[in-house]
């Protein structure tokens, strides 16, 4: 599997894949996405990430990927990279649009900045401890994007984990705690795909 390595938590992604028993490809050259059964696209800085991906030429092929729905996890930043629709980013930042969904770039706010905290994913199979860092806010998810874990905020039930097809985003770090339960989704997906 690779871990699209240009910017951000790449190593802690790398070494989550490792621990569910997969081998890891960094990938920083776009011919690297050949013979890979799934990507991860890490946390970071979506806009910065935009214009690597440019740089590198792996946005093309990155979009072919993801338009085909082969097998691909985002979080965080990988998230907003994922979006149908991005508010409050730049204009011109890329979008891959695998999942139906829009999301405000830190749409938590100053005070909730980062912060840890419970989030429910039933389907795999109780709660789970979630790190936000300046974390997108998925404020509407379309029809054929399946909500796979929420988040009890003031304003109700929110997503922050969503699957459409092989694509899974999450608005939280799943590779900065111990659980890989995230990672083994993507595992059983890539292995079904
Ligand atoms: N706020 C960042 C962005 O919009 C994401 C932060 C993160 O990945 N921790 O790209």
């Amino acid at each position: 599997m690779g871990v699209l390595a240009l910017q951000g938590d790449v190593r802690e992604h790398a070494a989550a894949l490792r621990r569910v028993g997969v081998t890891v490809v960094l990938v920083k050259r776009p011919e690297q996405l050949e013979g890979l059964s799934a990507i991860v696209l890490p946390g970071g800085e979506s806009t910065t990430l935009s214009m690597l991906l440019e740089s590198s030429r792996i946005l093309e092929p990155l979009s072919a990927w993801v338009n085909a729905g082969r097998p691909t996890l985002g979080t965080c930043a990988g998230l907003v990279m994922l979006a149908s629709n991005i508010e409050d980013g730049r204009a011109d930042q890329a979008k891959l649009s695998g999942l139906g969904i829009t999301v405000r770039r830190n749409g938590f706010g100053r005070q909730r900045f980062s912060f840890e905290t419970s989030v429910e994913i039933p389907s795999l199979g109780s709660p789970m401890e979630a790190v936000f860092i300046r974390a997108p806010r998925i404020v509407d998810v379309e029809q054929g994007t399946e909500i796979l874990g929420v988040l009890e905020t003031e304003a109700g039930a929110e997503a922050v984990c969503v699957q459409k097809g092989n694509i899974v985003g999450c608005s939280f770090h799943p590779e900065l705690t111990d659980d890989v339960r995230i990672h083994q989704l993507l595992v059983d997906i890539a292995r079904c795909a």
